[in-house]
């Protein structure tokens, strides 16, 4: 096949046949933010380069190996590798921050970045996020972290285990950033070259890198949770209470340090056995100096990114059920070719009530017509039969009980009177 013939690696197609899939999962994402008070926000898909070089951080894996930048017109631009940097962007630059505080804002949005294939890690990926900003309590804190534990529960995942960690602030990092140096400093040949730097510029992100060797010699490395101040430690004690309260488990876990740069205390990520390797299905955190770093003012925030892939393949794996398929309700059979002008005409009457209708476009003889109804999952059959089309009439099959009835075709109310299982939609509900 030629290669303009493939997709990038890296990508996905979604077809039809799965579709239902993410229907599922976007509408799951959706419905739970909103019940949380979340609005949506929409951000551009490519945004300056330096937006993404000061947020994300210089250091990490993200900035350092996986955008895809290009320059148009002698302006640097970047994918989004995340939608945190855009969301602050755009709260930023609509002044949404001088309103009253929290904002919380969610979004659905695809993720791009460079990393090696395989499965639940694409080059091209979705994510649901939320972002709270304006709002320092513990109490916010949990209540993102609940809002991802509930969509996982109701997608109907089990085994997904809440690991949590502390990151501290700036004041109580400084310290722990001199020990970690410490203790890698006599390593310092054994790190990849990658960590080799990170060593002089931000020793915590070692803690963060995925080579196996350099886990090996990190194992032992000291953990920021015996360096937080007095704050820091108080506030995650207070997480911690709340969450207990709400009845939510969790695991503490100091390894997790996050692939971003702009985390401060709270730090969390959900974690499934399910699917392997690319376990994290949730990951965020809380990032007071974000908005300040890029220039606003000194607002904290919080929030999480979830990888919708690796949710889609979590309910795979564990079986868990997704909406059913949309599929054809009514197929409208004409025996002879001189019927499909009345079936088209019925088939956007019964549209107009909320039912799908479709009816034969190439011209099939009507067995073939039958045969492709079935296929479609079709419940119904309506057979516009010659004569009785004269008569204004039809039949009506049920195509599961085998069941037929004459219908008059006058209005289409009365094709529908004894529809059951299809339920009439709203003008823009289903
Ligand atoms: P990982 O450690 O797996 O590389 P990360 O720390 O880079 O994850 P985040 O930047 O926190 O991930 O992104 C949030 C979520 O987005 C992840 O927990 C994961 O579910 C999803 N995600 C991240 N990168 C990818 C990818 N390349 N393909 C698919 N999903 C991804
Ligand atoms: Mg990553």
């Amino acid at each position: 096949m030629a290669n303009y013939l493939k997709r990038p690696n890296g990508t996905e197609d979604v077809t039809p046949e799965r579709i239902h899939k993410w229907h599922t999962v976007e509408r799951v994402t959706r419905e739970v933010a909103q019940s949380f008070g979340f609005s949506e926000i929409r951000v551009p898909t490519f945004e300056s380069t330096e937006l993404f070089q000061r947020s994300v951080g210089e250091t990490t894996d993200v900035v350092q190996k996986e955008m895809y930048s290009v320059i148009a017109r002698e302006t640097q631009y970047t994918l989004r590798p995340e939608g945190t940097a855009g969301t602050i962007r755009a709260m930023l630059q609509n002044g949404m921050l001088a309103e009253a505080l929290p904002q919380k804002v969610f979004y659905q949005l695809s993720c791009f970045r460079h990393e090696r294939p395989q499965a639940g890690r694409l080059r091209e990926f979705h994510q649901f996020g939320v972002e709270m900003a304006g709002a320092a309590s513990p109490y916010a804190d949990a209540e993102v972290i609940l809002l991802g534990k509930t969509v996982l529960d109701r997608v109907g995942l089990r085994d997904v285990v809440l690991n949590l960690n502390s990151i501290g602030c700036p004041k109580c990092r400084a310290k722990y950033q001199e020990a970690l140096r410490a203790y890698f400093e006599p390593h310092k040949e054994q790190l990849c070259p990658t960590c080799q730097e990170r060593l002089v510029r931000n020793p915590m992100r070692l803690l963060d890198c995925k080579s196996p060797e350099d886990r090996e010699i990190a194992k032992d490395a000291p953990v920021i949770l015996e360096y937080l101040c007095e704050e820091c430690a108080e506030h995650f004690e207070a997480v911690k209470s709340a969450l207990t309260a709400m009845g939510v488990e969790f695991v503490i876990n100091p390894k997790i340090v996050r692939g971003l740069d702009y985390y401060t205390k709270t730090v969390f990520e959900f974690i499934t056995t399910s699917i392997g390797a690319q376990g994290t299905v949730c990951a965020g955190g809380r990032y007071d100096g974000l908005i300040e770093q890029l220039g606003g003012q000194q607002v904290p925030a919080l929030g999480f990114g979830m990888g919708l892939e690796r949710l889609i393949l979590t309910m795979e794996a564990q079986g868990c059920e997704f909406m059913e398929p949309a599929r054809c309700e009514v197929y409208l059979a004409p025996m002879e070719a001189a019927g499909t002008q009345k079936a088209m005409q019925l088939a956007a009457a019964l549209r107009d009530m909320g039912v799908r209708a479709e009816f034969d476009l190439v011209g099939r003889p009507f067995k073939s017509q039958m045969k492709y109804a079935n296929k479609l999952g079709a419940k119904y059959l309506l057979v516009l039969g010659s004569d009785e089309l004269e008569k204004g009439a039809g039949r009506l099959k049920n195509m599961d009980s085998g069941e037929q009835k004459p219908v008059r075709l006058d209005t289409a109310e009365n094709i529908t009177a004894d529809f059951t299982e299809i339920s009439l939609a709203d003008q823009f509900g289903g």
